[in-house]
């Protein structure tokens, strides 16, 4: 089967019209197969929701019981048939429970990557390379320019900057599915053992992370409502990047702005959010990494969805792998 009759994009997300079922679709349809709990690719509202089990749960974490109509737990690397298309998941390194899904009938193969990356993370299993007739790639971070330092550099300038200031409650900006707790861990990794302290709307996936095994030390909650303001001077405390403008920013001791993201790259984002601290940690592939993972897999052909899709098809082209991009809408930058 010709592969773009396998799968193709459609109002609602990619579709496979002989499963009947899409991939992370954007709006509610009948049956969807989901990559990872981020937003923009994990919404409510389906009919029925195969994932990892941590995806899953993620979900009803985020949207309570009723997200879907049924569930079925997908095992990573065991085949599913759905009317004649095999079916499986594989690790993507993206965030906990993160999953590729390789979509494949007569003899075609193609993988949806979802969102990934390459470079070890304390909190998710390993990208897996899986050779494909298509492989399907975001890029985010698609250009040359992008380059995403040492994961560990970047936290000891957070460890730097905490004995240099210690009179200032360092507050970090960072998305609340993944890269919270992967900052967390990273910190544990170096040695910092003082309790980190986390906004209110990083609860739930904290513990569900420190229930899954992951170790992230000793949590506190940032309630600062009738405590002294110097409490917290010194500490780390973590939150999601728009409690940073609110309110309750401002009751930390002489704030220290940082922030996760693989924007933080972008001196200008930095300036225009006021992050002093700009961290480059990213949960995406930076470019060096996507066209690594791509001469990884050989596939006979690259699809690209999300990001700056020209530059990487582009250089697929001038490596002779016939590319083109699916302009697929309604992906953001959940959790980058
Ligand atoms: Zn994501």
């Amino acid at each position: 089967m010709k592969p773009e009759i396998l799968l193709y994009p459609a109002l609602k997300g990619l579709y496979c019209e002989k499963g009947n079922f899409y991939i992370d679709p954007v709006q509610p349809v009948e049956r969807a197969l989901i990559t990872h709990g981020h937003s923009d690719h994990a919404r409510a509202g389906h009919g029925h929701v195969l994932a990892t089990r941590e995806t899953l749960d993620i979900m009803r974490l985020r949207y309570g019981d009723g997200f879907c109509g049924a569930s079925d737990t997908a095992r990573l690397g065991e085949t599913i048939a759905i009317d004649g298309v095999r079916i499986c998941f594989h690790p993507a390194g993206h965030v906990l429970g993160s999953a590729q899904i390789s979509v494949e009938t007569n003899g075609t193969r193609i993988v949806v990557s979802g969102d990934y990356k390459r470079r070890p993370d304390p909190t998710c299993l390993s990208f897996e390379p899986v050779p494909c007739d298509v492989f399907i790639t975001e890029a985010t971070f698609g250009l040359p320019v992008f380059h995403h330092p040492d994961d560990r550099v970047e936290v000891a300038r957070l460890l730097q900057s905490l004995r240099q200031f210690p009179e200032r409650a360092h507050l970090v900006g960072a998305y609340a599915l993944g890269k919270a707790q992967r900052v967390i861990a990273l910190l544990r990794q170096q040695g910092y053992d003082a309790p980190i302290h986390i906004h209110g709307a990083l609860a739930k996936l904290c513990e569900y992370y420190q229930r899954e095994g992951i170790e992230l030390g000793e949590i506190r909650h940032a309630t600062v409502e009738g405590g002294n303001r110097q409490d917290l001077a010194g500490a780390i405390i973590v939150g999601p990047p728009s409690a940073f403008s609110d309110r309750w920013a401002r009751r930390f001791a002489d704030p220290l702005a940082a922030f996760a993201s693989g924007w933080m790259l972008i001196r200008q984002r930095a300036k225009q959010r006021g992050v002093e601290l700009p961290l480059v940690i990213s949960d995406h592939c930076d470019w060096a990494e996507l066209t690594q993972t791509i001469r990884d897999i050989a596939p006979g052909e690259v699809w690209v969805t999300h990001g700056r899709e020209e530059a990487l098809v582009r250089w697929c082209e001038l490596e002779g792998i016939p590319a083109r991009p699916l302009h697929l809408v309604g992906y953001d930058d959940e959790g980058e």
